[in-house]
């Protein structure tokens, strides 16, 4: 830092200092200026222009040094000055002095407010490159960050001086006016009655408005920009478009013909989307059978001397199937054209904000909407690893084609979708190379989780690579070679077939959201607000093409908040609700969780308590052959309030439910302990880690004294 800073900083830090270590802030509080306001009026009637020459250039100091104060000098300039002059000398004092305070942050205080503010700045940073002046406007109606900060933080962007006077003196000037009204009335107060005056209270009822009011003024003032460019039709042949029949887009069209709108719900593929046809219905079919023959393999333990299995794999695919056909109706044209949806077999592309073109194998048409829900899906991410197109590989998408059963299949992936059908595949009797370039399988999950999986899957004879990175495809000698590298050593592995299961990635191309510039997030997701809307508040996006999370129950959670805000807004809107998201993984043990594990506990540094019950010590567990995992829940420390559980074990999807609708509606663990178990049931373990964290929690001195108390009793 050169000199003239270096002084600069020392003049103002001096000032500073100076101001805390007289304790000058006591000047600046109502009582200070109701003990002296009629001397300052008399003073203001006597000598009007050095008053507000005197009360600018304190104002202006206040604000530019950064200094607590002036709302309460606004206040006070209503009292003294009036509305209109009030408001005049406070619009200029607050802007030179904010302009000051940014200047200082621009030249001098860059380093520590970066250090100071740094998360702050992120945000604000993304703010003004995307929208420059105006998001510093919206930020002075709506103070989200403090008045000071805004004018430090603004000092480090790149905007400039003359933009930041004149859009901070605009931005700031409603706010400075409803201050200084309220300024006035409190002048007035002589009186205990004069708290209650009618014009007082409505300009406190102005004061706490003022931030919604001024968030719907830029609401409105963002949407129509947003919306310039397009024309809008006179009249809307529909009230919503729904854009993808998967689990979002159904139950969006589903609510919205519920309430009685007119929906259309377009579908270029298979009604029912992944859930129905590529994903959780079908993977769970094949688990069951997996499962049938995992238990006839283990039919000795159960006293059974001897149980054979002749299966041919392609039967096994065909009830995969079957249970698809037998599901499918709940997802039908014919079931939601009944429940009043007007259902399009086609594909759709957004054409303005409020068109949608469809086209059919007949013809092309233009609906128009007033709003639409974009329910596009995701699709499995095939990354673009050497060699891998070449031998071509298996999907979700395709892998319920296979009929005949690879003999060595590898599986480069070891999250959820890739960890069961590592299984079912092991199960149903190939050789299965799991790779996975992380540290561990399911790496969400606490290390023990991944730990106890890993180990059923190798006692079952999957191979688990961790730490392995898949770097090329190759093929020697007629077979099909993935070259793994660990620890900078090449692996090779010769396979006959590879499913690729290392993420999904959303549906954002090709239907319209290029041309009308709604803009992606860096998960490669439709961007969306609290409220599932897009850059343009009409346009919803719901399901995993939304994200954050990639589950048909979260698709049809975010389906509701979709079609009530979009049938609604601006009369009423939600913001979606993702406190208590549970999921499961549905391998053997089951892997189910709901809110913090301990690893992002830690992670976050949220203090936790952690009680865990081990299903190896359940009755019904032990006579069932599944006494294996455990029940973990995460307690606020000293409290029963749950933070998080997680339950590895058999059916603990089920067994989660409990700890959801506790979690949900803010049920603790000593009304889990006080509520009957049916014996023996696997839920028990529910009732049994409760019974864990009390006993950690046991009153010992008052125990101590029951025990005394006993004694005593018996003579
Ligand atoms: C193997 C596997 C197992 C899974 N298991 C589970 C599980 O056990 N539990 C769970 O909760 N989740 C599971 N999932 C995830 C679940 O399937 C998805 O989260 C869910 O399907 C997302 O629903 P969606 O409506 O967002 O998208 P999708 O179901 O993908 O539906 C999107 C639909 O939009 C259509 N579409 C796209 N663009 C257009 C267009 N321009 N015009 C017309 N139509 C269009 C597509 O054809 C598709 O039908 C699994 C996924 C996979 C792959």
């Amino acid at each position: 830092m050169n000199t003239r800073k270096l002084l600069l900083l020392l003049v103002l830090a001096i000032l500073v200092g100076v101001f805390f270590a007289l304790d000058l802030g006591r000047f600046f509080s109502l009582d200070y200026f109701k003990s002296q306001q009629v001397a300052i009026e008399a003073y203001r009637a006597a000598q009007p222009a050095l008053t507000a020459g005197i009360f600018l250039a304190v104002y202006v100091a206040v604000t530019g040094l950064s200094l607590p104060g002036a709302a309460i000098m606004t206040l006070v300039a209503g009292a003294i000055f009036g509305l209109l002059w009030g408001t005049i000398i406070v619009s200029f004092a607050s802007t030179i002095g904010a302009t000051l305070a940014f200047l200082v942050a621009r030249f001098v205080l860059r380093d520590w407010v970066q250090g100071k503010f740094g998360d702050k700045l992120k945000a604000i940073n993304a703010g003004i490159e995307k929208e420059g002046g105006f998001y510093l406007f919206t930020l002075r109606l709506i103070p989200i960050f403090p008045f000071f900060v805004i004018n430090l933080v603004m000092g480090l962007t790149p905007i400039r001086t003359r933009t930041f006077y004149w859009v901070s003196q605009l931005g700031m000037l409603a706010g400075t006016l409803v201050y200084v009204n309220a300024g006035t009335q409190l002048a007035r107060i002589d009186s205990l009655q004069g708290i209650l005056s009618p014009g007082l209270l409505l300009s406190f009822v102005l004061l706490g408005l003022f931030p919604l009011i001024a968030k719907q003024i830029v609401a409105m003032v963002k949407a129509r920009r947003v919306y310039a460019k397009w024309r809008k039709p006179k009249r809307f042949d529909r009230n919503l478009v729904v854009i993808g029949a998967g689990s979002a887009g159904l139950v969006t069209a589903y609510i919205a013909a519920a309430i009685k709108a007119k929906v259309t719900l377009i579908e270029k593929h298979r009604m029912g989307g992944d859930c129905l046809n590529t994903g959780c219905v079908p993977s769970k079919a094949l688990i069951r059978s997996a499962k049938l023959l995992s238990h006839i393999q283990r039919s000795a333990e159960f006293g059974l001397r001897r149980t054979e299995a002749e299966f041919d794999f392609a039967d096994v695919m065909e009830r995969v199937q079957r249970v698809i056909r037998t599901v499918a109706p709940h997802d039908s044209v014919e079931r939601y054209t009944g429940l009043g949806v007007d259902v399009v077999e086609g594909t759709a592309k957004i054409t303005s904000p409020w068109t949608v073109e469809v086209t059919t194998a007949e013809a092309t048409r233009t609906l128009t909407t007033r709003a639409i829900v974009i329910a596009a899906g995701a699709r499995p991410f095939v990354p673009p690893i050497p060699g891998l197109a070449e031998v071509g590989c298996l999907t979700s998408d395709n892998i319920w084609n296979l009929r005949e059963l690879p003999k060595r299949l590898v599986v480069l992936g070891g999250g959820p979708i890739g960890s069961e059908l590592t299984q079912t595949f092991a199960r149903l009797g190939s050789q299965v190379t799991q790779v996975e370039m992380a540290p561990r399988i399911l790496m969400r999950e606490d290390p023990e989780v991944s730990e106890l999986v890993t180990q059923r899957f190798r006692a079952e004879g999957v191979t688990v690579l961790v730490n392995h990175q898949a770097k090329q495809f190759v093929v020697e000698n007629g077979e099909n070679v993935l070259i793994a590298e660990h620890d900078g050593q090449d692996l090779r592995v010769p396979f006959d077939a590879v499913l690729v299961a290392v993420g999904r990635v959303a549906n954002t191309t090709d239907y319209g959201l290029e041309e009308l510039g709604i803009p992606t997030t860096r998960a490669r997701t439709v961007e969306t607000n609290a409220y599932l809307q897009t850059l343009y508040p009409n346009i919803y996006a719901a399901g995993d093409v939304a994200g954050p999370f990639q589950f048909t129950h979260t698709a049809a959670h975010q389906a509701w908040y979709a079609a009530v805000n979009a049938l609604f807004d601006p009369l009423r809107k939600f913001k979606a609700d993702y406190s208590v998201i549970p999921w499961s993984t549905f391998v053997d043990p089951e892997v189910a969780r709901v809110g913090l594990n301990e690893q992002e506990a830690k992670a976050q540094g949220i203090p936790h308590e952690v009680a865990v019950y081990g299903l190896d010590d359940l009755d019904r567990a032990i006579a069932d052959g599944a006494a294996h995992g455990f029940v973990k829940v995460l307690t606020v420390p000293g409290k029963d309030k749950i933070l998080g559980v997680t339950i590895v074990g058999e059916h603990a999807g089920d067994l989660l439910a409990e700890y959801v609708l506790a979690m949900r509606h803010g049920i603790g663990l000593n009304k889990i302990l006080g509520t009957i178990h049916i014996y023996p049931t696997l839920a028990e373990a529910n009732k049994y880690v409760a019974g864990v964290w009390k006993k950690a929690h046991a009153p010992a001195k008052l125990l101590a004294w029951v025990e005394r108390f006993h004694t005593w009793r018996r003579g």
